[in-house]
Protein backbone atom coordinates (compact mmCIF):
# COMPACT_ATOMS: atom_id res chain seq x y z
CA UNK A 1 0.00 0.00 0.00
CA UNK A 2 2.99 2.65 0.91
CA UNK A 3 4.69 1.66 -2.68
CA UNK A 4 1.08 2.13 -4.28
CA UNK A 5 0.44 5.33 -2.56
CA UNK A 6 4.36 7.30 -2.93
CA UNK A 7 4.18 6.08 -6.73
CA UNK A 8 0.57 8.01 -7.09
CA UNK A 9 2.22 10.89 -4.85
CA UNK A 10 5.17 11.76 -7.17
CA UNK A 11 2.30 11.38 -10.28
CA UNK A 12 4.12 7.81 -11.47
CA UNK A 13 1.84 6.11 -13.82
CA UNK A 14 4.76 4.81 -15.48
CA UNK A 15 5.59 1.55 -14.20
CA UNK A 16 3.43 -1.59 -13.68
CA UNK A 17 5.03 -2.57 -10.27
CA UNK A 18 2.06 -3.03 -8.25
CA UNK A 19 0.46 -5.84 -11.02
CA UNK A 20 3.30 -7.35 -11.46
CA UNK A 21 4.11 -7.70 -7.16
CA UNK A 22 0.27 -7.65 -6.17
CA UNK A 23 -1.67 -9.25 -8.69
CA UNK A 24 0.23 -11.49 -11.06
CA UNK A 25 2.43 -12.82 -8.37
CA UNK A 26 -0.58 -13.09 -6.01
CA UNK A 27 -2.27 -15.83 -8.56
CA UNK A 28 0.91 -18.00 -8.00
CA UNK A 29 0.91 -17.72 -4.34
CA UNK A 30 -2.25 -18.11 -3.37
CA UNK A 31 -3.03 -20.79 -6.05
CA UNK A 32 0.27 -22.32 -7.89
CA UNK A 33 1.59 -25.51 -6.49
CA UNK A 34 4.85 -25.51 -4.49
CA UNK A 35 6.66 -26.15 -8.10
CA UNK A 36 4.90 -23.22 -9.98
CA UNK A 37 5.79 -21.25 -6.72
CA UNK A 38 9.91 -21.88 -6.82
CA UNK A 39 10.01 -21.31 -10.22
CA UNK A 40 8.20 -18.12 -10.78
CA UNK A 41 8.22 -15.95 -6.97
CA UNK A 42 12.07 -16.02 -6.60
CA UNK A 43 12.69 -14.69 -9.87
CA UNK A 44 9.72 -12.33 -9.70
CA UNK A 45 10.74 -10.92 -6.64
CA UNK A 46 14.30 -9.80 -7.79
CA UNK A 47 12.53 -8.56 -10.94
CA UNK A 48 14.55 -11.34 -13.43
CA UNK A 49 11.13 -11.66 -14.44
CA UNK A 50 8.21 -9.54 -15.26
CA UNK A 51 4.47 -10.99 -14.71
CA UNK A 52 1.02 -10.02 -16.38
CA UNK A 53 -2.68 -11.17 -16.30
CA UNK A 54 -4.46 -11.69 -19.70
CA UNK A 55 -7.76 -11.90 -19.44
CA UNK A 56 -9.38 -9.49 -22.01
CA UNK A 57 -9.38 -10.16 -25.50
CA UNK A 58 -10.41 -7.92 -28.61
CA UNK A 59 -13.98 -9.42 -28.83
CA UNK A 60 -14.76 -9.15 -24.80
CA UNK A 61 -13.63 -7.29 -22.25
CA UNK A 62 -16.69 -6.96 -19.32
CA UNK A 63 -17.99 -10.21 -20.29
CA UNK A 64 -15.16 -12.19 -19.41
CA UNK A 65 -17.18 -15.56 -19.60
CA UNK A 66 -16.75 -14.71 -23.84
CA UNK A 67 -13.47 -15.56 -24.29
CA UNK A 68 -12.29 -17.09 -27.39
CA UNK A 69 -9.05 -18.31 -26.32
CA UNK A 70 -8.82 -21.71 -26.09
CA UNK A 71 -6.16 -24.64 -24.81
CA UNK A 72 -7.16 -27.96 -25.85
CA UNK A 73 -5.99 -30.66 -24.49
CA UNK A 74 -3.10 -33.02 -26.29
CA UNK A 75 -1.50 -35.59 -24.33
CA UNK A 76 0.60 -33.93 -21.16
CA UNK A 77 0.11 -30.35 -23.43
CA UNK A 78 -2.25 -27.81 -24.25
CA UNK A 79 -2.78 -26.29 -27.80
CA UNK A 80 -3.18 -22.77 -27.15
CA UNK A 81 -4.78 -20.42 -29.93
CA UNK A 82 -6.01 -16.35 -29.19
CA UNK A 83 -4.78 -13.02 -28.85
CA UNK A 84 -5.26 -10.61 -25.60
CA UNK A 85 -5.37 -6.78 -26.16
CA UNK A 86 -4.60 -4.15 -23.36
CA UNK A 87 -2.15 -6.53 -21.40
CA UNK A 88 -0.09 -4.55 -18.89
CA UNK A 89 3.48 -5.67 -19.20
CA UNK A 90 2.62 -7.12 -22.38
CA UNK A 91 5.01 -6.01 -24.26
CA UNK A 92 7.70 -6.79 -21.19
CA UNK A 93 6.48 -9.71 -19.28
CA UNK A 94 8.69 -12.79 -19.28
CA UNK A 95 5.71 -14.41 -17.99
CA UNK A 96 1.80 -14.45 -18.02
CA UNK A 97 -1.19 -15.68 -16.30
CA UNK A 98 -3.84 -16.60 -19.02
CA UNK A 99 -7.58 -16.58 -19.13
CA UNK A 100 -8.41 -19.73 -21.58
CA UNK A 101 -11.31 -21.91 -22.05
CA UNK A 102 -10.75 -25.52 -21.66
CA UNK A 103 -13.88 -26.63 -21.73
CA UNK A 104 -16.72 -25.83 -24.14
CA UNK A 105 -15.74 -22.43 -25.49
CA UNK A 106 -19.28 -21.60 -25.90
CA UNK A 107 -19.73 -22.59 -22.18
CA UNK A 108 -19.95 -20.50 -19.41
CA UNK A 109 -17.40 -19.53 -16.21
CA UNK A 110 -16.80 -23.18 -15.55
CA UNK A 111 -15.15 -23.54 -18.74
CA UNK A 112 -12.74 -20.78 -17.76
CA UNK A 113 -9.10 -22.17 -16.66
CA UNK A 114 -5.87 -20.06 -15.66
CA UNK A 115 -2.61 -21.32 -17.64
CA UNK A 116 0.86 -19.67 -16.88
CA UNK A 117 2.59 -19.28 -20.38
CA UNK A 118 6.40 -18.21 -20.44
CA UNK A 119 7.02 -15.91 -23.03
CA UNK A 120 9.78 -17.38 -25.14
CA UNK A 121 6.58 -20.05 -25.80
CA UNK A 122 7.07 -21.03 -29.59
CA UNK A 123 4.25 -19.33 -30.96
CA UNK A 124 3.70 -16.45 -28.27
CA UNK A 125 4.40 -13.45 -29.65
CA UNK A 126 3.44 -9.96 -28.42
CA UNK A 127 2.16 -6.84 -30.88
CA UNK A 128 3.82 -3.27 -29.98
CA UNK A 129 2.92 -0.96 -27.27
CA UNK A 130 -0.05 0.17 -27.60
CA UNK A 131 -0.52 3.87 -28.24
CA UNK A 132 -2.34 5.00 -25.21
CA UNK A 133 -3.85 8.47 -24.17
CA UNK A 134 -1.77 8.85 -21.15
CA UNK A 135 0.17 6.32 -19.09
CA UNK A 136 2.63 6.51 -21.41
CA UNK A 137 5.78 4.92 -20.08
CA UNK A 138 3.53 2.29 -18.96
CA UNK A 139 3.55 -0.98 -21.90
CA UNK A 140 0.17 -2.07 -22.68
CA UNK A 141 0.35 -4.75 -25.66
CA UNK A 142 -1.43 -7.20 -27.48
CA UNK A 143 -0.43 -10.80 -26.90
CA UNK A 144 -0.94 -13.57 -30.04
CA UNK A 145 -1.10 -17.78 -29.00
CA UNK A 146 -0.66 -19.29 -32.43
CA UNK A 147 -0.67 -23.42 -31.52
CA UNK A 148 1.37 -22.28 -28.30
CA UNK A 149 2.26 -26.05 -26.59
CA UNK A 150 2.11 -25.54 -22.96
CA UNK A 151 2.79 -28.24 -20.53
CA UNK A 152 -0.69 -29.32 -18.61
CA UNK A 153 1.35 -28.44 -15.04
CA UNK A 154 1.27 -24.51 -15.91
CA UNK A 155 -2.59 -25.22 -15.20
CA UNK A 156 -3.20 -22.72 -12.11
CA UNK A 157 -5.22 -24.32 -9.59
CA UNK A 158 -8.11 -26.42 -11.55
CA UNK A 159 -9.68 -26.63 -14.71
CA UNK A 160 -13.03 -24.96 -15.07
CA UNK A 161 -11.70 -22.83 -11.44
CA UNK A 162 -10.30 -19.78 -13.90
CA UNK A 163 -13.15 -17.26 -13.40
CA UNK A 164 -13.73 -18.27 -9.05
CA UNK A 165 -9.70 -17.73 -8.72
CA UNK A 166 -10.14 -14.36 -11.20
CA UNK A 167 -13.32 -13.36 -8.64
CA UNK A 168 -11.25 -13.75 -5.82
CA UNK A 169 -8.13 -11.64 -7.15
CA UNK A 170 -10.34 -9.04 -8.84
CA UNK A 171 -11.41 -7.62 -5.20
CA UNK A 172 -7.91 -7.35 -4.15
CA UNK A 173 -7.02 -5.46 -7.75
CA UNK A 174 -10.42 -3.21 -7.02
CA UNK A 175 -8.82 -2.42 -3.56
CA UNK A 176 -5.43 -1.66 -5.31
CA UNK A 177 -6.84 0.76 -7.94
CA UNK A 178 -9.07 2.64 -4.93
CA UNK A 179 -5.75 3.36 -2.68
CA UNK A 180 -3.61 4.33 -5.77
CA UNK A 181 -6.86 6.74 -6.68
CA UNK A 182 -7.18 7.80 -3.52
CA UNK A 183 -3.57 8.90 -3.06
CA UNK A 184 -3.69 10.46 -6.65
CA UNK A 185 -6.43 13.09 -5.73
CA UNK A 186 -4.39 14.20 -2.49
CA UNK A 187 -1.47 14.80 -5.18
CA UNK A 188 -3.67 15.97 -7.38
CA UNK A 189 -5.41 18.62 -4.44
CA UNK A 190 -1.71 19.09 -3.28
CA UNK A 191 -0.27 20.58 -6.53
CA UNK A 192 -3.33 22.42 -7.38
CA UNK A 193 -3.49 24.32 -4.14
CA UNK A 194 0.27 25.01 -4.67
CA UNK A 195 -0.34 26.73 -7.73
CA UNK A 196 -3.65 28.68 -6.88
CA UNK A 197 -1.74 30.08 -3.56
CA UNK A 198 1.51 31.60 -6.44
CA UNK A 199 -0.87 32.49 -9.62
CA UNK A 200 -2.05 36.15 -9.14
CA UNK A 201 -5.15 37.20 -10.94
CA UNK A 202 -6.75 40.67 -11.02
CA UNK A 203 -3.63 41.37 -8.84
CA UNK A 204 -4.54 38.92 -5.63
CA UNK A 205 -3.99 35.07 -6.06
CA UNK A 206 -6.12 32.59 -7.11
CA UNK A 207 -6.85 31.45 -3.95
CA UNK A 208 -8.13 34.64 -2.68
CA UNK A 209 -11.31 33.77 -4.52
CA UNK A 210 -14.08 32.35 -2.92
CA UNK A 211 -14.74 29.76 -5.69
CA UNK A 212 -11.36 28.59 -5.69
CA UNK A 213 -11.57 28.15 -1.64
CA UNK A 214 -14.71 26.80 -2.12
CA UNK A 215 -13.87 24.25 -4.79
CA UNK A 216 -10.94 23.32 -2.47
CA UNK A 217 -12.81 22.50 0.30
CA UNK A 218 -15.10 20.56 -1.24
CA UNK A 219 -12.50 18.45 -2.83
CA UNK A 220 -10.58 18.27 0.17
CA UNK A 221 -13.80 17.45 2.04
CA UNK A 222 -14.64 14.50 -0.30
CA UNK A 223 -10.91 13.13 -0.52
CA UNK A 224 -11.32 12.66 3.31
CA UNK A 225 -14.50 10.28 2.92
CA UNK A 226 -12.13 8.58 0.17
CA UNK A 227 -9.32 8.48 2.68
CA UNK A 228 -11.41 7.18 5.61
CA UNK A 229 -13.38 4.02 3.31
CA UNK A 230 -10.44 3.05 1.55
CA UNK A 231 -8.56 2.93 4.79
CA UNK A 232 -11.57 0.90 6.49
CA UNK A 233 -11.65 -1.54 3.17
CA UNK A 234 -7.81 -1.96 3.81
CA UNK A 235 -8.74 -2.93 7.88
CA UNK A 236 -10.90 -5.58 6.54
CA UNK A 237 -8.42 -6.82 3.70
CA UNK A 238 -5.97 -7.45 6.29
CA UNK A 239 -9.11 -8.94 8.39
CA UNK A 240 -9.73 -10.98 5.07
CA UNK A 241 -12.93 -9.93 5.58
CA UNK A 242 -13.07 -7.60 2.64
CA UNK A 243 -16.15 -8.37 0.65
CA UNK A 244 -16.82 -8.00 -3.51
CA UNK A 245 -19.50 -4.97 -2.70
CA UNK A 246 -17.20 -3.45 -0.92
CA UNK A 247 -14.18 -3.39 -3.43
CA UNK A 248 -16.24 -2.75 -6.07
CA UNK A 249 -17.63 0.24 -4.16
CA UNK A 250 -14.31 1.23 -3.39
CA UNK A 251 -13.48 1.19 -6.96
CA UNK A 252 -15.68 2.92 -8.67
CA UNK A 253 -16.87 5.88 -6.16
CA UNK A 254 -12.78 6.37 -5.55
CA UNK A 255 -11.88 6.61 -9.56
CA UNK A 256 -15.16 8.88 -10.33
CA UNK A 257 -14.15 11.42 -7.41
CA UNK A 258 -10.12 11.45 -8.77
CA UNK A 259 -11.39 12.27 -12.14
CA UNK A 260 -13.54 14.76 -10.56
CA UNK A 261 -10.66 16.37 -8.90
CA UNK A 262 -8.04 16.40 -11.84
CA UNK A 263 -10.46 17.89 -13.63
CA UNK A 264 -11.52 20.43 -11.20
CA UNK A 265 -7.85 21.25 -11.12
CA UNK A 266 -7.16 21.68 -14.43
CA UNK A 267 -9.62 24.33 -14.36
CA UNK A 268 -8.10 26.14 -11.42
CA UNK A 269 -4.36 26.23 -13.28
CA UNK A 270 -6.32 27.44 -16.63
CA UNK A 271 -4.39 27.29 -19.81
CA UNK A 272 -1.32 25.92 -17.91
CA UNK A 273 -3.47 23.32 -16.82
CA UNK A 274 -3.68 21.82 -20.34
CA UNK A 275 0.11 21.69 -21.02
CA UNK A 276 1.85 18.25 -20.21
CA UNK A 277 4.72 20.17 -17.99
CA UNK A 278 2.15 20.78 -15.25
CA UNK A 279 1.77 17.71 -13.23
CA UNK A 280 -1.88 18.38 -13.20
CA UNK A 281 -2.00 18.08 -17.44
CA UNK A 282 -0.23 14.61 -16.59
CA UNK A 283 -2.75 13.68 -14.25
CA UNK A 284 -5.84 14.41 -16.61
CA UNK A 285 -4.53 11.71 -18.77
CA UNK A 286 -2.93 9.31 -16.55
CA UNK A 287 -6.03 8.71 -14.41
CA UNK A 288 -8.72 8.66 -16.99
CA UNK A 289 -8.06 4.94 -17.34
CA UNK A 290 -9.01 4.19 -13.63
CA UNK A 291 -12.50 4.15 -13.78
CA UNK A 292 -12.05 1.58 -17.13
CA UNK A 293 -9.60 -0.93 -16.57
CA UNK A 294 -10.20 -3.77 -13.24
CA UNK A 295 -13.51 -4.23 -14.75
CA UNK A 296 -15.14 -0.74 -15.62
CA UNK A 297 -16.88 1.42 -12.77
CA UNK A 298 -20.62 0.62 -14.62
CA UNK A 299 -19.63 -3.29 -14.07
CA UNK A 300 -18.53 -2.59 -10.70
CA UNK A 301 -22.36 -1.19 -10.42
CA UNK A 302 -23.55 -4.42 -11.31
CA UNK A 303 -21.90 -6.16 -9.26
CA UNK A 304 -22.95 -3.89 -6.20
CA UNK A 305 -26.04 -3.95 -6.95
CA UNK A 306 -26.64 -8.19 -6.61
CA UNK A 307 -26.10 -7.73 -3.01
CA UNK A 308 -28.41 -5.43 -2.78
C1 LIG B 1 -4.59 1.09 -19.59
C2 LIG B 1 -5.29 -0.22 -19.55
C3 LIG B 1 -4.67 -1.32 -18.95
C4 LIG B 1 -5.32 -2.56 -18.94
N1 LIG B 1 -4.66 -3.65 -18.40
C5 LIG B 1 -5.25 -4.88 -18.51
C6 LIG B 1 -4.52 -6.05 -18.10
O1 LIG B 1 -3.39 -5.98 -17.59
N2 LIG B 1 -5.11 -7.27 -18.27
C7 LIG B 1 -6.36 -7.40 -18.82
O2 LIG B 1 -6.82 -8.53 -18.94
N3 LIG B 1 -7.06 -6.31 -19.22
C8 LIG B 1 -6.54 -5.06 -19.09
N4 LIG B 1 -7.22 -3.95 -19.51
C9 LIG B 1 -8.54 -4.13 -20.12
C10 LIG B 1 -9.70 -3.65 -19.25
O3 LIG B 1 -9.86 -4.45 -18.13
C11 LIG B 1 -10.94 -3.63 -20.17
O4 LIG B 1 -10.74 -2.59 -21.12
C12 LIG B 1 -12.21 -3.41 -19.39
O5 LIG B 1 -12.53 -4.53 -18.60
C13 LIG B 1 -13.42 -3.12 -20.32
O6 LIG B 1 -13.52 -4.06 -21.33
P1 LIG B 1 -13.69 -3.56 -22.86
O7 LIG B 1 -12.58 -2.62 -23.13
O8 LIG B 1 -13.84 -4.75 -23.71
O9 LIG B 1 -15.04 -2.72 -22.84
P2 LIG B 1 -16.52 -3.31 -23.12
O10 LIG B 1 -16.74 -4.50 -22.27
O11 LIG B 1 -16.71 -3.43 -24.59
O12 LIG B 1 -17.42 -2.11 -22.56
C14 LIG B 1 -17.82 -0.99 -23.35
C15 LIG B 1 -18.81 -0.17 -22.52
O13 LIG B 1 -19.96 -0.98 -22.23
C16 LIG B 1 -20.21 -0.93 -20.84
N5 LIG B 1 -20.80 -2.20 -20.40
C17 LIG B 1 -20.33 -3.44 -20.61
N6 LIG B 1 -21.13 -4.35 -20.02
C18 LIG B 1 -22.12 -3.66 -19.42
C19 LIG B 1 -23.26 -4.02 -18.62
N7 LIG B 1 -23.52 -5.29 -18.32
N8 LIG B 1 -24.07 -3.04 -18.17
C20 LIG B 1 -23.80 -1.74 -18.45
N9 LIG B 1 -22.74 -1.34 -19.18
C21 LIG B 1 -21.91 -2.28 -19.66
C22 LIG B 1 -18.86 -0.72 -20.21
O14 LIG B 1 -18.96 -0.23 -18.88
C23 LIG B 1 -18.24 0.28 -21.16
O15 LIG B 1 -18.71 1.56 -20.84
C24 LIG B 1 -6.62 -2.69 -19.50
C25 LIG B 1 -7.25 -1.58 -20.07
C26 LIG B 1 -6.60 -0.36 -20.10
C27 LIG B 1 -7.29 0.82 -20.74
Amino acid sequence: MILMEEQARVGDSASGFSLHSDIVANYILNFGNEEQKQKWLPKMATGEAVGSIAMTEPGTGSDLQSIRTTAVADGDDYIVNGSKIFITNGYLCDVAVVAVKTGDINGGAQSVSLLIIEADRKGFSKGRPLKKVGMKGQDTAELFFDNVRVPKSNLLGMEGMGFIMLMKELAWERMMIAIMCVAGAEFALATTADYVKQRKVFGKPVSAYQNTRFKLAEMRSEIQVARVFVDRCMEQVLKSELSVEAACAAKYWVSDLLSKVVDEGVQLHGGYGYMLEYPIARAYVDTRANRIYGGTNEIMKELISRSI
